[in-house]
């Protein structure tokens, strides 16, 4: 049979179901808000309104008790989540703060926005998140935090991090972004740390277009984040404030969820379990069925934890398949079609993830804010490029993401990936 990528006709080319989680629950709860004509209540300045709407602050009453944790503060995404949580831990320019090499690039950028400087360190080779072993070598009496991601869906291996945060009096943020729902021992990701953070944004497990939710146990940091979400500045008297330390980082944002975005979260809130196990289900069919094929490596569980796979990572080995990863998969790729609501992105299945973030010109280069260099100028941290090997060893050589386990694909479309799969490593004759 001849393979697409060398002209033969595709395994399928009907595109995929779209993950539209989106129905007449969030309509009706639009249409609740729009007719109330309140799209934000919010005020910048000290007024019953400064913690914001009666949407807003349902949704955090409901986040809060549904993940069991003492405050959640709602923000207008993920990214304005980790940066008034990197402030709220008074991180100040020429700190350090240790993060993933293997994220999304706002899990670091967050650090950077307050002068901090981002501390690269390498993942670990079975589930891709933050490596404890590499961590302490990398701490100096500038580090002040460190940024933890529970990657894919997998949590942080909180024990040993955790332990080591408190021997070195660190803070640990979690960037549970890809995580809702995910748990270690029972206690879910986003609470695993001091400061959690999960996206609303369209392309997350649950989502409201955009939105972030901050969530923490300790009262003097979820004070601190509510002042930066909003104009932390206006707010704050000067009487009163007899510790000048006080004032570190209130310098506010506008970082304020809508009514409509929290309404609308909170239908999708209500969802969360039931996706959960339809993606869990899928994932666990997909991995077995495609760890069947010589080349593939299925993927591992940490011990004790729920996995909430934002996308399914495997490992390809090149050994056995006699080529590289991207040949194999690009020949797959061209088997399948794309996904509904997403065709932009094609067929869901990459090779890697996203570029080891010490790569990108602004760390290679060391420019971010203004013409001198702030806040690399602090520091004499360079980001060479074989810094966390691991890391790059797997987005350029053997790890596979793909999103083909989303609820709304069927158990014949899911066929369809594997039987694609099956084919390539069946003609691969043809692609050596
Ligand atoms: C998506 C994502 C973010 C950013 O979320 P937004 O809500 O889009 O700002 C941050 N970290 C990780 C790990 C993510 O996957």
């Amino acid at each position: 049979m001849k393979l697409a990528i060398n002209g033969g006709e595709k395994y399928r080319t009907n595109p995929f179901p779209a993950y539209n989680t989106i129905g007449v629950q969030e309509e009706e709860a639009v249409l609740r808000v729009l007719r109330s004509g309140k799209l934000s209540t919010y005020l910048g300045t000290w007024h019953d309104d400064f913690y914001g709407g009666p949407e807003v602050r349902a949704l955090e009453r409901e986040w809060g008790d549904y993940f069991s944790v003492k405050h959640t503060i709602s923000v207008n995404s993920a990214t304005s989540g980790l940066y008034a949580a990197v402030g709220a831990c008074g991180i100040s320019p020429g700190d350090e703060v240790i993060v993933s090499a293997y994220t999304m690039s706002a899990s670091a950028t967050a650090a950077l926005v307050y002068g901090a400087i981002p501390i690269f360190v390498d993942i670990e080779e079975d589930y891709y998140c933050l490596d404890v072993k590499s961590i302490e070598s990398k701490i100096t009496p500038k580090t002040k935090a460190i940024i933890v991601v529970d990657i894919f869906g997998q949590p942080y291996d909180r024990d040993a991090i955790n332990a080591l945060a408190k021997k070195y009096n660190l803070y640990v943020i979690e960037d549970a972004a890809q995580a809702p729902g995910a748990m270690h021992n029972n206690k879910f990701a986003g609470t695993l740390g001091d400061i959690g953070i999960y996206s609303l944004n369209y392309h997350k497990h649950i989502h409201s277009g955009e939105g972030g939710i901050i969530v923490t146990d300790d009262d003097v940091l979820a004070h601190k984040l509510r002042l930066i979400r909003n104009h932390a500045e206006a707010v704050l008297s000067a009487k009163g404030i007899e510790d000048k330390s006080e004032l570190i980082n209130m310098v506010g944002f506008n970082y304020r969820m809508t009514e409509i975005e929290a309404a609308i979260a909170r239908e999708q809130l209500k969802k969360l379990p039931d996706l959960l196990t339809q993606r869990l289900a899928n994932t666990m069919y997909l991995n077995d069925q495609l760890a069947k094929i010589p080349c593939i490596l299925p993927t591992k569980l940490r011990p004790n934890c729920k996995h909430a796979f934002y996308v399914h990572p495997l490992q390809f080995d090149e050994k056995i398949a006699g080529m590289h990863r991207n040949r194999f998969i690009d020949a797959v790729k061209a088997e399948l079609p794309p996904t509904l609501l997403r065709e932009e992105s094609t067929v869901l299945l990459s090779y890697g993830y996203v570029r080891p973030l010490y790569l990108q010109p602004l760390y290679q280069e060391r420019i971010a804010f203004g013409r001198n260099g702030y806040p690399f100028n602090l520091s004499d941290v360079t980001y060479p490029k074989g810094l966390c090997p691991v890391t790059e060893n797997m987005h350029y050589n053997t790890l596979i993401t793909h999103e083909f386990m989303r609820p709304g694909m069927a158990r014949s479309d899911m066929d369809d990936v594997v039987n694609a799969f099956k084919k390539v490593w069946e003609n691969k004759a043809e692609l050596l």
